[in-house]
């Protein structure tokens, strides 16, 4: 639900930076009052809406919900010490439940970064989205998705902030041409984008945590060291694969804590399935869901020996992100950096939206969207999408028709000859395949 939590304060903060903006066009409502309480209570009301949803359709369905820490005891039973309360709190009493067929699901946490001080005002995801208070001045360390959609609630609600990342650019793996538009909006947000620089010591000073970096590279410069109200460590996920003693019940879990499953979800043991992080990159929600589709349907026609549902198999050809930033940055398929290294020759469709009316209209035309068809010989110049990615408002919303056509294999007349309405942003994927097709009129002819 970390996702949930997060998309609720990321609306709130694309709310209050479309207001803001407003002031340009001639509409001023003047500096925002802030009630963090309020806020904070807002984004409960949210989980509590939809888990509340969630134990609903559960008990609809006669599942029964058994709290507190799994741990297997055997290949066919779990021992579970159960908690209450608000927190995890254990209530000392435990139970065996014995299974036939089970699903791990266990998940995965932050990585915690051993040098860095126990210290409140160093926190992770789950400790940032506590909304405590807003700092002054805050370091993300680590500049991947997650890291850079709580730095823009953060900054919108008044922090200033500054971003490390060891490797060469912010939001790797995602298309460049699409991090450039994203970083350009964003550049008011940071006083530093420190790339290629790493944190190596942290301490807790009464004024703030301070911060030591090292040049990533041999021989490079570094920043000095710095002052910081607020640290989250964003430095990627672990699995939870050895919190669970799956040894017990003969489930192979690798030293990173990932278990290896098949297209089935299977583990190495038949009965016993597993999906979500524990299984793999990338950590997405609806990947979890469709694998957790399959391992529901694989395991239930087992045991009614329904042979079509026992059938199933993780087959999706592709599974898109979205960094819920403003713009958004959603891609699904290959880039052309990943077409590059694989050795794909590429046809790019690139539209920017500063010639789409509804991006005009909306004064939010920075986007662009950007689609990438086969053109090896071997597809004759009808490649099929290969891949696509949008920066711009909404992007995250429209990035599952781009899915949907790498799964139906289209090509770039499929996409361009479908009808989008006027005037909506989708247009801009219709018209990203006309330009790949060389049949766009909403730009200038290209030179030939
Ligand atoms: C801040 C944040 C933002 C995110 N944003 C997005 C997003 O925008 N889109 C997206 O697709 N994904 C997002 N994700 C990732 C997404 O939340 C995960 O990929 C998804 O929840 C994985 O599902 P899962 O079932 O594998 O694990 P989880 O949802 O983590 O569920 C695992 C559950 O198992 C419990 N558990 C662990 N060990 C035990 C045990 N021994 N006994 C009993 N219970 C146990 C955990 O407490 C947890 O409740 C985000 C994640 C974070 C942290």
């Amino acid at each position: 639900m970390g996702g949930i939590r997060l998309k609720a304060l990321l609306h709130v903060a694309a709310v209050m930076d479309e207001v803001s903006h407003m002031a340009d066009l001639g509409i001023d409502f003047g500096a925002p009052k802030v009630d963090i309480n309020k806020l904070r209570t807002h984004k409960e009301k949210v989980i509590g809406k939809l888990t509340g949803g969630l134990a609903a359709m559960a008990k609809m369905r006669k599942v029964t919900t058994v709290r507190g820490y799994a741990a297997f005891v055997g290949p066919n039973h779990v021992e579970v010490q159960e908690t209450s309360g608000t927190g995890q709190e254990k209530t000392g009493s435990k139970q065996t439940i014995a299974f036939k067929k089970c699903i791990i699901a266990a998940g995965s946490q932050a990585v915690h970064l051993p040098f860095l001080p126990d210290d409140p005002r160093v926190v992770d995801s789950t400790g940032a989205l506590e909304l405590k208070e807003v700092p002054k001045r805050m370091l993300i360390l680590g500049g991947g998705i997650i890291g850079l959609e709580m730095g823009t609630v953060y900054s919108t609600l008044g922090a200033r902030l500054d971003v490390v990342e060891m490797l060469d650019g912010l939001m790797q793996g995602a298309d460049r041409d699409l991090v450039k538009v994203w970083q350009k909006m964003n550049a008011k947000r940071f006083d530093n984008i420190m790339l290629k620089i790493k944190t190596v010591a942290a301490r807790s000073q009464p004024e703030g945590i301070e911060v030591t970096f090292e040049s990533a590279e041999p021989g490079g410069k570094a920043p000095e060291p710095q002052v910081y109200d607020l640290v989250l460590q964003a430095v990627g996920r672990t699995p939870n694969g050895k919190k669970i003693a799956a040894d017990k019940a003969g489930v192979v879990v690798t030293d990173r804590g990932f278990i290896n499953v098949d297209i089935q979800m299977r583990t190495n043991v038949p009965h016993i399935f597993a999906i979500g992080d524990i299984v793999g990159q990338p950590m997405l929600a609806h990947k979890a869901v469709y694998e957790a589709h399959v391992a529901a349907e694989v395991l239930a026609g087992e045991l009614q020996g329904n042979a079509e549902l026992a059938s199933g198999a993780f087959n999706a050809r592709v599974i898109p992100n979205v960094a819920s930033t403003d713009p958004a940055v959603a891609a699904v398929g290959l880039t052309e950096d990943q077409a590059k290294a694989q050795g794909i020759k590429v046809k790019k469709g690139l539209f920017p939206w500063s010639a789409l009316g509804r991006a005009i209209a909306n004064g939010r035309d920075e986007g662009v969207t950007k689609l990438l068809f086969d053109d090896s010989p071997e597809a004759h110049g009808h490649g099929k999408i290969l891949g696509g990615g949008m920066v711009g408002t909404h992007a995250g919303d429209m990035i599952g028709e781009i899915a949907l056509a790498i799964e139906m294999g289209a090509d770039a007349v499929d996409i361009g000859k479908t009808i989008h309405p006027h005037p909506t942003l989708g247009e801009s994927i219709g018209m990203a395949a006309e330009v790949a097709h060389g049949s766009c009129t909403d730009l200038p002819p290209s030179k030939r």
